[in-house]
């Protein structure tokens, strides 16, 4: 991992990050239903996903035995997290649920998502085909709409990295894993992968940028 990061560099090409981030805050922030919220941020997310300079080094790691989960940023009143999803070749979750809503936007590679449902028996069966997201493909997760998936890397030869929005601090939020063959469900927190966050605020360039304009 890269320790030498210059942090003026990092705030630059951290711009479009610290956009979306603005722009969620201010959508979290307004009294709407889920739906209006979630199709809010997706639209901010897609923007944030057309291009995947901005995503440090350090957050796009894989790990060699299982996926990476980074913390980009959790809003301070937990209302929202964002979460850079690396996964090494061939890697998979078990099947599991999220309990606060959620977007999945595919940044680099591909991922397969299979959704699951309860069946008149209270089995859980698939919920329709694998589907398969692709650079700027966005899919979405809720306790409202249907919140139990299986998610891999599509590709067995390279990483594959999508970047989450959960509506929580989604690293401290207990969720739950499900055994298909025996029914059973087993209560988890997912924490994250790394103490670090991106330094997104040295905007010291700007400024310095501005006195020198002002000293000349
Ligand atoms: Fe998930």
């Amino acid at each position: 991992m890269n320790t030498a990061v210059d942090p003026i560099q990092q705030s630059r090409s951290l711009a479009p990050l610290r956009e979306f981030l603005a722009t969620t805050t201010r959508i979290v922030g307004q009294d709407l239903s889920e739906p209006q919220r979630v199709e809010a941020v997706r639209s901010a997310l897609a923007r944030l996903i057309a291009d995947d300079a901005w995503l440090p080094d350090a957050a796009a790691q894989p790990h060699p035995e299982h996926y990476q989960q980074y913390l980009l940023h959790c809003d301070p009143l937990e209302r929202f997290s964002v979460v850079s999803f690396v996964w090494g070749p061939g890697q998979r979750t078990p099947v599991h649920d999220h309990m606060v809503w959620g977007l999945i936007g595919m940044l680099r590679g591909a991922e397969t998502g299979q959704s699951f449902k309860r069946d008149p028996n209270g089995q859980l069966v698939p919920d329709g085909p694998p589907a398969t997201l692709s650079p700027g493909d966005i899919e979405m997760v809720s306790p409202s709409t249907g919140d139990i998936h299986q998610v891999s890397n599509a590709y067995d030869d390279r990483t594959s990295i999508s970047i989450h929005v959960y509506g929580g601090n989604i690293g401290a939020i207990a969720r739950h894993v499900f055994d298909l063959e025996s029914g059973a469900i087993k209560p988890f927190v997912s924490g994250y992968s790394s103490p670090h966050v991106p330094n997104l605020w040295d905007m010291s360039h700007i400024v310095r940028a501005s006195l020198q304009q002002e000293a000349a």
